[in-house]
């Protein structure tokens, strides 16, 4: 039977399973200890129900991260509309979103917000992780830096599909996207409307999906406290601590510098005049549900010409996230150093890459990059069960990300459109 309308918004049912897992599960963990019927509990209840959520966010990444790219890439680079202004957003949301991930990872490395977990716990952990992380975190060793390059491109995109090597169906994408760009026949428009068809489907899926999340919130949860009992709260305010820290920085510091420097505007007369559309993000978790906002706030408060406005703000609002990109780096590191992951110099190098990239893919909607992480994490190892520990916060955590993919936008839209008039600035018609 179709599912009843909840009654309850969905961020408190998730706070509440939230709730309900940490308790139960540090209760379990202090009451009974090592009992053999908890651990039936964990591995035969628990698990699985998490298991169900992860398993539909990673049956979805694929053909998101895939539509997602072939259409940011038809948008960037439509010659009739805006091939410049698509050269400088391309330019904007790869340097941006590289400093923002830069700020992320730097702090996460100083902090060390993961790190304390025993050794034992963690190995136990790691242990009774899914498989796949495990088999994969074999595959991958022994691999050279010049393999990592080489294998962006993949021999066969189909299999690169099939082994969730998210990187090489990645560049597929892109170059599926460029070729479609140039060609422009009436064929090629054709799959491109497929793909946006593609686009919206999965969109209404991670929308189900994310309904099961107050469960796999406490599922998920109680698995992890019952094993590891109160050391886990530590760790996860400190997360949430590094995550704040590092969105604010690229917030308060780094975007009011590029609008001083590139775009000419003071960060008063910009925070003022973009404030109701940052307040849409903060409610709503969703940079696609801000657009229309956002556009409204471009072109009004700021005074961006219509056109850039629309075109930075439309590709921004899912291709641009500074906040998302920054929170997928924070995530990936964290967690590994929760697990005892080691990575190396080159290897978070490719972690920085991927969340680029990520920021890229993510969809404008609540909870939208986590099905990037979760496909990130596998990627290197990393238990995807993590992707647990963090869903109880990470509603907050959303609200905040977003707020910062669509300033990121905003201030974006502000630089380009300063750079389209050459002359100074026109003064605003008298009102
Ligand atoms: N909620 C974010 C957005 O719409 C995406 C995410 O980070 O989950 O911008």
């Amino acid at each position: 039977a179709p599912a009843g309308k909840p009654r309850m918004p969905l961020h408190t049912r998730m706070l509440i399973g939230f709730i309900v897992g940490l308790g139960a599960g540090i209760a379990a963990n202090l009451l009974v200890g090592e009992a053999a019927w908890l651990d039936a509990v964990i591995r035969y209840v628990a698990d699985p129900i998490g298991q169900v959520f992860l398993r539909l966010l990673f049956m979805l990444v694929i053909p998101l991260v895939f539509s997602a790219l072939v259409l940011g890439v038809v948008e960037l680079g439509d010659p009739q509309s805006l091939g410049r202004i698509g050269g400088r957003t391309l330019i904007w949301i790869l340097v941006v979103t590289t400093a923002a991930v830069t700020i992320g990872m730097v702090i996460v490395n100083l902090f060390q917000p993961g790190a304390g977990i025993p050794e034992d716990v963690a190995a136990t952990l790691l242990a009774s992780g899914s498989e796949r992380a495990g088999q994969i975190a074999t595959q991958r060793e022994g691999v050279s830096g010049i393999d990592i390059l080489l294998n962006i491109i993949p021999r066969n995109p189909v299999q690169a599909a099939a082994d969730g090597d998210l990187i090489a169906v990645i560049f597929f994408a892109m170059m599926l996207g460029i070729a479609a760009t140039i060609l422009r026949t009436p064929a090629t428009k054709t799959f491109v409307g497929a793909v946006e068809g593609l686009y919206e489907i999965c969109l209404k899926l991670i929308d189900w999906v994310i309904q099961l999340a107050p469960y796999a919130v406490a599922a998920l949860l109680f698995s992890i406290t019952a094993r590891l009992g109160l050391d886990v709260l530590v760790q996860l305010a400190q997360f949430v601590g590094t995550v704040l820290a590092a969105l604010g920085l690229h917030m308060f510091v780094v975007l009011p510098i590029l609008l001083l420097l590139f775009g000419r505007m003071s960060p008063l007369v910009f925070f003022r005049g973009a404030q109701p559309a940052l307040l849409t993000a903060f409610s709503t978790s969703s940079s696609s549900a801000t657009l229309p906002t956002s556009l409204m706030v471009a072109e009004e408060n700021l005074r961006v010409p219509r056109p850039v406005a629309r075109f930075v703000c439309t590709v921004g609002s899912t291709a641009n996230m500074n906040g998302t990109a920054l929170f997928e780096g924070i995530t990936v590191l964290f967690l590994a150093q929760f697990f005892g992951v080691e990575l190396s110099l080159a290897q978070q190098v490719l972690v920085l890459l991927m969340c680029v990239l990520g920021g890229i893919g993510a969809a404008g909607v609540p909870g939208g990059s986590l099905p990037v992480i979760a496909m990130i994490l596998v990627m290197f190892g990393i238990p995807p069960e993590g992707i647990g520990l963090i869903l109880g916060v990470d509603r907050f955590l959303d609200m905040c990300r977003t707020v910062v993919n669509v300033c990121g936008d905003l201030v974006g839209s502000v630089v380009i459109g300063r750079h389209e008039v050459a002359a100074p600035a026109p003064l605003p018609p008298g009102d």
